[in-house]
């Protein structure tokens, strides 16, 4: 018998992925307040088939919150300066409380409004000049 013993190749076809039933809940600390929520199993399952790869950061009531905080600033955004807005700032020059029709940019410095037009004199609407 002139057999050619040639072993097949096995290739182990691992499955590292987890089955459905394995996702277990996670608890994990919200960035925000601080506290543990449980992040389930049903979400991961969610999560992952949105092709996420990163767990949240975020409990439910705080991400509420920050999508809330987002969405308001996106929409005074886009409404410019049609919309009132009042962000409660500290004065750069003077030191003191004051409020500004607009949200700042982190780093920038704000000023109150006698700041600013003192500091703007051009845009002050004179009448005596
Ligand atoms: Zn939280
Ligand atoms: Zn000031």
């Amino acid at each position: 018998m002139s057999g050619s013993g040639q072993d097949d190749l096995k290739e182990f076809n691992e499955r590292t992925f987890p089955s459905e039933e394995e996702f277990q809940d996670v608890e994990i600390d919200c960035v925000d307040c601080g506290q543990p929520f449980i992040w389930t199993g049903g979400e991961q399952v969610f999560f992952r088939d949105k092709g996420l790869k990163h767990p949240p950061k975020r409990c439910k009531p705080c991400k509420k919150a920050k999508n809330e905080r987002l969405d308001a600033v996106m929409k005074a955004q886009a409404a410019g300066l049609k919309q009132r807005v009042e962000v409660s700032v500290t004065c750069a020059r003077c030191g003191e409380q004051t409020t500004v029709p607009f949200y700042p940019s982190q780093g920038r410095p704000v000023y109150c409004r006698s700041c600013f037009l003192e500091m703007n004199p051009g845009t002050i609407p004179t009448d005596n000049h």
